[in-house]
């Protein structure tokens, strides 16, 4: 029996430099040392008393359905977190609860395309958005953006794509770059949008790790709160990856349509989680700083470490958990040099070309491993680069 065209396009094959992470999960699994420098998952742990609060109010016996958009306190909590920190009114109206920032991309697409709309996006991109926007029906479109302008879009890039297209998804703090979009960036964005009659859906899921610069949501910006969808998590910013908690905000009625596709779709997230979400939040920005700290630490520990090394560029990543390295120097793919520093090393990281075209010869190091491993790693990586180009 055949499956449908939507299903069977949302991977078009082929490894997409992927190789290198299965090749390091094998050889970990066969008890080798490898040192994990690829996903972008926290080596913490959600912390202790946001796992009591999930197990309280499960043993409370929250454990039924839960309402599809969400509890209304946790709505609220969100809206007021939204409020703060970008200056934009919101109302727990313009919010939904979903099962992760994965499930509010997939939705908010769904929500604003029609079967064989154009949905631009920009490369470097993380690795579900193409099949993400292909399963909601889409044609993808990637807009290639440059090393040379730091991964920031220009306008030129955009306009290029955008006549015609029905809507741009946008990433700042980046996966896979850590490129934080300046203000410039940030308003040639909305004007492209608006000029084009685009949705945008801006997918902050890194807003509350930037180390220089600030976090701007493209929502303030005027006459956008009414075309923009911004995807929210609890994944990164509070160590809660695996509770599969995020959400939407939205004008109220695209709220309404979303809460009728999550009905038929995820039927809305456990009550127990929602109720650990937050806890969460309302530990507030003490609890948002303590997650974030570690890579802000890290990150100066990588910069020290990569200090006059000329194999090397590091391209400015001012936010997330991520570090791009430009490894064209070298003369090597992203994926040779990541495959042969796995062989050589035993370090892995993913080729730049794992995120698209526009970050091909560049590696991608997540700065996920405890800091004194990090910094061993970093060392051995620059002196393997180094010794590529001499
Ligand atoms: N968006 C970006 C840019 C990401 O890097 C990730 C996860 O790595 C997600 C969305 C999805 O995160 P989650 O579904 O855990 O909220």
């Amino acid at each position: 029996m055949k499956l449908s065209n939507r299903i069977t396009n949302i991977t078009k094959g082929g490894s997409d430099g992927w190789d290198v992470f299965y090749k390091a999960r094998a050889m970990k699994d066969a008890g080798e040392d490898v040192i994990e420098l690829t996903i972008g998952e926290h080596d913490i742990k959600t912390e202790e008393p946001i796992l009591t609060a999930m197990y309280d109010s499960a043993m409370a016996g929250n454990t039924g359905y839960a309402i599809v958009p969400g509890m209304q306190p946790l709505r609220e909590a969100i809206a007021t977190r939204v409020q703060t920190r970008t200056g934009v009114e919101t109302s727990f109206e313009n919010i939904i609860v979903t099962p992760g920032g994965q499930a509010a991309l997939f939705a908010t697409h769904t929500a604003v395309l029609n079967p064989g709309d154009t949905a631009l996006y920009l490369d470097p991109y993380y690795a579900t958005y193409p099949g993400t926007l292909r399963a909601a029906g889409a044609i993808d479109l990637p807009i290639q953006t440059s090393p040379e302008n730091d991964f920031q879009p220009t306008r030129a890039e955009l306009e290029a794509h955008a006549k015609g297209a029905r809507s741009l998804l946008m990433n700042s703090p980046n996966n896979p770059s850590g490129v934080v979009y300046s203000r410039e960036t940030i308003e040639m964005i909305c004007d492209v949008v608006r000029a084009n009659d685009l949705w945008l859906i801006s997918d902050e899921v890194y807003d509350t790790q930037v180390w220089t610069g600030e976090h701007l949501t493209p929502r303030a910006q005027p006459h956008m709160a009414e075309r923009t969808l911004v995807v929210g998590s609890m994944s990164k910013s509070h160590a809660m990856t695996g509770s599969r908690v995020g959400w939407i905000v939205a004008p109220k009625d695209v709220i309404t349509k979303l809460i009728d596709l999550s009905t038929c779709t995820t039927y809305g997230v456990p009550g127990f989680i929602q109720a650990a979400a937050l806890f969460a939040l309302e530990q507030g920005d003490p609890l948002e700083k303590r997650v974030g700290e570690v890579f802000r630490r890290r990150r100066a520990l990588a910069q020290e470490a990569l200090k006059g090394v000329n194999a090397l560029h590091t391209v400015p990543s001012s936010g997330a958990m991520y570090l791009m390295l430009d490894i064209r120097a070298t003369g090597l793919s992203g994926e040779d040099f990541a495959l042969a520093l796995l062989e050589a090393e035993m370090i892995a990281v993913m080729p730049g070309e794992s995120f698209g075209k526009a970050a091909a010869g560049h590696i991608r190091v997540a700065m996920t491993v405890e800091d004194s491993r990090f910094v061993d790693a970093l060392k051995r990586l620059a002196t393997f680069a180094q010794s590529k180009i001499t």
